[in-house]
């Protein structure tokens, strides 16, 4: 087997070969690598459906989806769109990518990496190796991130920075995301890619694919018909007037903030193991909260913040009476938006996210197919 790009396989017997940059036998797909705290999942999927829309082959994988190893072998023009978490970029050994993004950077996840200084360290390492052809992609949307965009101009890399409110090189005004070259496309119609937050996936997808060689119309085309990913801010469930939506993804407060951002009023049912910092960051999105049912071992600990801030809350304690009782008030005219945003891990109800989202989404549907 040629040299790996992700260090040692777990188990060379059972997966395919990797294909080695530049060798005679090899693919000379190009790699396409992302990284960040929040929209990892999003911009990876994102990227790939651009991708498959300009038909160009293209796998993904790495933390979503099948494990990078796993991947099959492309073609010269293929693209592998792996999404990096900072874990795995602490151990690649010799993986280059023609373009690397670097989303966001907040706090979670300090606990492994001691600080954040860390943190952004682990992070950066997903532009280690780059060279004058490759592209690294930099959201400046928090000051961690704008000091690494500042360490990072003087290349060798192709630096592109992005944002999804902000003026970047790609970025939004109004609802067109834009470049130097002018309009890519217009965000209205994206669907499936609500708020700021989605603005800069779609900036760093879009940044990425222009510097993939991918078409402007296509880019257009794959941002608008992207379908969305599970469990991210997923519509499940239309009943009357009231959406149900499966933020279940949302373990940590930074990212429910981007959920609750998208709505004026809300049933929020939270909870879990809490992070640390519980809530409390969320303040300013607790005008939203017109009823907030709390599930889970941390239930008290988030109540005693929304206490503190006056927004109306019970602890339910699961996941079956929160959506119960979260139909009940939203139909009563409470709010038109039941939404799982739980801003905590799920471990101590259920196996995963995904366990806790899907759940979530029978219940919902129950009550939409209720006679
Ligand atoms: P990741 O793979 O990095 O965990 P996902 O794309 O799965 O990220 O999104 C997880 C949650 O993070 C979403 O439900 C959303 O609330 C939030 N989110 C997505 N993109 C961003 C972003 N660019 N910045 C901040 N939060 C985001």
């Amino acid at each position: 087997m040629a040299a790996s790009p992700l260090g040692a396989p777990p188990s060379a017997s059972s997966s395919p070969e990797w294909p080695s940059r530049g060798a005679t036998a090899g693919s000379r797909a190009r790699f396409a690598g992302i990284t960040g705290t929040n929209g990892k999942s999003t911009t990876t999927a994102l990227l790939a459906h651009i991708l498959a829309v300009a038909a160009r082959p293209v796998a993904a994988g790495g933390n979503l989806g099948p494990a990078a190893l796993a991947l099959p072998l492309l073609p010269d023009d293929g693209v592998y769109v792996l999404e990096m978490s900072s874990y795995m970029l602490e151990r690649i050994a010799a993986l280059r990518f023609d373009a690397a993004a670097m989303l966001n950077l907040s706090a979670d996840h300090i606990d492994r990496h001691g600080d954040m200084t860390g943190y952004a360290r682990a992070k950066r390492a997903i532009f280690a190796r780059q060279s004058a052809a490759d592209t690294a992609v930099l959201g400046i949307d928090d000051a961690p991130s704008r000091q690494m965009a500042e360490a990072l101009r003087g290349g060798p890399a192709r630096l592109v920075t992005i944002s999804g409110a902000a003026a970047a090189e790609v970025s939004p005004q109004g609802t067109l995301l834009r470049d130097a070259a002018g309009t890519i496309v217009d965000l209205a119609g994206a669907r499936a890619l609500p708020g700021s937050h989605n603005a800069q996936n779609a900036a760093a997808a879009a940044a990425m694919a222009l510097a993939l060689g991918v078409p402007r119309a296509d880019i257009a085309a794959g941002i608008v018909s992207y379908p969305g990913l599970a469990h991210r801010q997923e519509l499940v469930a239309r009943v009357g007037g009231v959406a149900f939506i499966n933020d279940s993804k949302a373990t940590n407060a930074d990212s429910t903030a981007r959920a609750l951002g998208c709505h004026d009023r809300v049933v929020w049912i939270a909870g879990g193991q809490a992070k640390a910092g519980g809530i409390e960051s969320l303040s300013a999105f607790f005008p939203r909260v017109a009823l907030a049912l709390l599930i889970g071992r941390d239930s008290s600990i988030l109540a005693a913040t929304l206490a503190a801030h006056g927004v109306p809350y019970r602890e339910v304690g699961t996941l079956e009476a929160a959506v119960a009782q979260g139909w009940e008030a939203a139909r009563g005219g409470t709010a038109p938006v039941v939404l799982l945003s739980p801003a905590c891990a799920s471990w101590d109800q259920f196996s995963s996210f995904e366990h806790r989202g899907d759940r979530f989404r029978a219940l919902a549907q129950a009550i939409a197919e209720a006679p």
